[in-house]
């Protein structure tokens, strides 16, 4: 357990996924060691090439054969940042871990201030991106968009603009551990364990080198992943929208009740086109609602998670 008075007595661990980052490696592994070093405290740093074809992985040997708190987690092919990290927190031996992105986005030099509040007792630090340098205005509007309907209707209250730059205690890397869902979105995961969170908050820079390599088909998946991970909004997005077209159809049948003159010939035709379309969505919407049964199942997602016992 952690015992944040031992301040200079605990081993930080550092999670790195690296997908095609060449041109940034060895500043990456430059930045991230001067932070280390200056912080005084035990740690690695565990690399995970995610399926790298260009020179990433020979760079990152090289600079292991001098450093041997360098780990490099090399996986077969192109997993997708969420798994990468994955196989990083499963490799990871310290007492807290901090996850960060390899292309200088986000700072290393916010650890520090990461591991003063795990050492203030929090056992998840959010790191918040306030400025997004080098971000275009409509891909800066969609990830504020994108937080913003998550937050609407996710079952748990994951932080907006929050990406995966975090700490988290060895007890929540070991939580994540047992959370082996194949759709990752490891920022809702991290909320989900419990404890004791907070947000610090950073401004984001532009990338050091080369280019994001988040094609917008991986993003849609990762936002796909956060909604249908933390939410069953859009699974009974089928009851709504038929109760919608049922509200429709009433008003319709009163109009052609009420008022036999004042409506058109079409009128009896849609009330019965509403009718059945409203039937088909709320059976679609009644799938929905046993599929999330399903789903939950199919997680196995521990029912609770024991915080301490005394
Ligand atoms: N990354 C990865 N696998 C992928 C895509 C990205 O490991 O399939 C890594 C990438 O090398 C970087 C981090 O994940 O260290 C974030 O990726 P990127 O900078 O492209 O994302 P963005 O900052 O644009 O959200
Ligand atoms: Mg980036």
């Amino acid at each position: 357990m952690q015992d944040p008075s031992t301040s200079a007595s605990f081993k930080l661990s550092i999670v790195i996924p690296m997908y095609n980052e060449e041109q940034g490696a060895r500043e990456c592994v430059r930045r991230v060691k001067a932070v280390l070093n200056s912080m005084g405290c035990d740690h690695e740093i565990i690399f995970v090439n995610d399926g790298s074809v260009d020179k990433t992985l020979e760079y990152l040997i090289d600079e292991k054969s001098r450093d041997e708190k360098l780990r490099i987690v090399d996986l077969s092919r192109n997993f997708g940042h969420q798994a990468a990290i994955t196989a990083g927190l499963d490799r990871a031996t310290g007492d807290c871990v901090i996850v960060i992105d390899g292309d200088l986005q986000d700072p290393p030099e916010v650890f520090p201030r990461l591991v003063e509040k795990w050492q203030e007792g929090y056992d998840v630090v959010h790191a918040r991106r306030i400025k997004r340098k080098g971000m275009s205005f409509l891909a800066h509007l969609r990830a504020k968009v994108y937080y913003r309907i998550m937050r609407a209707i996710s079952e748990i209250d994951i932080p907006v603009d929050v990406g995966d730059f975090r700490l988290i205690s060895k007890r929540v890397c070991d939580n994540l551990r047992q959370l082996r869902e194949k759709h990752r979105y490891i920022r809702g995961l991290a909320t989900w364990v419990g404890y004791k969170q907070t947000i610090i908050e950073y401004d984001r820079e532009e990338r050091f080198a080369g280019v994001p390599q988040y094609t917008f088909a991986k993003l849609v998946h990762l936002s796909m992943a956060g909604l249908t991970g933390f939410s069953k909004f859009p699974l009974r997005l089928g009851v709504l929208l038929g109760a919608f077209c049922f509200a429709l159809c009433l008003i319709f049948a009163s109009i052609l009740m009420l008022w036999p003159a004042a409506t058109a010939s079409w009128t009896p035709a849609v009330i019965a086109i509403l009718f059945v379309g409203a039937l088909q969505l709320v059976c679609l919407g009644i799938i929905g609602e046993y599929l999330a049964l399903g789903l939950e199942h199919h997680r196995n997602r521990p029912l609770y998670i024991v915080q301490e016992e005394y």
